[in-house]
């Protein structure tokens, strides 16, 4: 299966500062790709992704996603943004459940499941984030965290989920740059990888991938593990040359 490299820019960015960065991935990137990448990029800016990657050839490689969807299809939510829209643009991929949202905003399981359920709708992917906190590492439950955080997607979405990415993220890992280790990870990864099989006959085509202050000098690692397949980059997907670094690591 190809690795999946996602960037996550969160809030970051602005007109010039997506052009000078979208340019140099675009100088960067290898003339055939042999991994999956996408930038899950603010919803303001999908319209001037599509005019750049009409004007540069290598860009049009890259998949755009969104970094949340509504759990809604349409109607009066203000402020939201819903699963057709991000069609529009042909958005490829959408995260959900991200650690940030379920923190900052008070997203359950119950909504990140349905806000899955929206994106496959549409025919996006969505990127499920499942991850646990330093507490609750520390107290032994990280297996029954991320179990309960998946069987609520695989609830409501059972039928589809081979079409879903999940990506195992440990709180205590983002933006921190502390880093699971390579094994850390893909014990949680064996984990998850078991719990699809348990509900699909094709759990193996699920992209499990990392999340968690990924960088140019532990990707390797990481990647080099059977069931991470693949990396959701915050920070270093800021800085070309450490999101290239990611992406040649993922290009075995
Ligand atoms: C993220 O926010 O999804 C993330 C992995 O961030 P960072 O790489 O900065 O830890």
């Amino acid at each position: 299966m190809k690795k999946l490299i996602a960037a996550n820019w969160k809030m970051n960015g602005s007109l010039a500062a997506n052009e000078a960065l979208l340019g140099a991935i675009a100088s960067g990137l290898p003339a055939e790709l042999t991994c999956e990448v996408a930038v899950c990029i603010p919803a303001p800016y999908w319209a001037q992704f599509r005019l750049l990657a009409a004007s540069m050839p290598s860009l049009a490689s890259l998949a755009l996603g969104a970094q949340d969807v509504s759990s809604h299809a349409s109607g009066a939510f203000t402020g939201e943004v819903s699963a057709t829209m991000l069609k529009d643009f042909a958005c490829r991929y959408v995260i959900v459940g991200h650690s940030e949202r379920r923190q900052y905003h008070g997203e359950s399981d119950a909504l990140v499941a349905a806000k899955a359920q929206q994106a496959l709708a549409a025919g996006i992917t969505p990127v499920v984030c499942v991850g646990e906190t330093l507490a609750e590492r520390e107290a032994g439950k990280t297996t029954e965290i991320v179990k309960r955080q998946l069987a609520a997607v695989i609830h409501a979405n059972g039928h589809c989920i081979s079409e879903i990415v999940v990506a195992y993220e440990p709180v205590w890992a983002i933006g921190t740059g502390k880093t699971a280790s390579p094994q850390e990870a893909q014990a949680v990864h064996a984990v998850l990888r078991a719990q699809l099989t348990a509900a699909s006959a094709h759990a193996d085509r699920v992209k499990i991938i990392y999340g968690g202050s990924m960088n140019g000098s532990n990707a390797a690692s990481l990647l080099a593990q059977p069931d991470i397949d693949g990396g959701l980059i915050g920070g270093a997907s800021l800085k070309a040359t450490e999101f290239l670094t990611i992406v040649s690591a993922a290009s075995i």
